[in-house]
């Protein structure tokens, strides 16, 4: 098992986020976010976004939109 890189660690957070990984994918998450300032960051920033569009009507919850914002962050990152 080798550790995560910012890349995966991009790709798994929506996953982390709906409690979505299994164990061990969630430990490596875990240890990445403990080691890197950056994606420690970022994953605030998904947090404030997913609390956001939870405050939004369902219709503007559609996946476009949401991946949208998503790689929003992403281009950020
Ligand atoms: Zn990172």
């Amino acid at each position: 098992m080798t550790d995560l890189d910012c890349q995966q660690f991009v790709e798994q957070v929506t996953a982390f986020l709906e409690g979505g990984l299994d164990p061990a994918e969630e430990q490596r998450f875990v240890d990445h976010l403990a080691l890197c300032d950056g994606c420690d960051r970022y994953l605030d920033q998904v947090r404030q976004t997913v609390h956001a569009l939870r405050e939004l009507p369902a219709e503007a919850l559609s996946p476009e939109n949401r991946q949208a914002l998503l790689n929003t962050f992403r281009a950020k990152h």
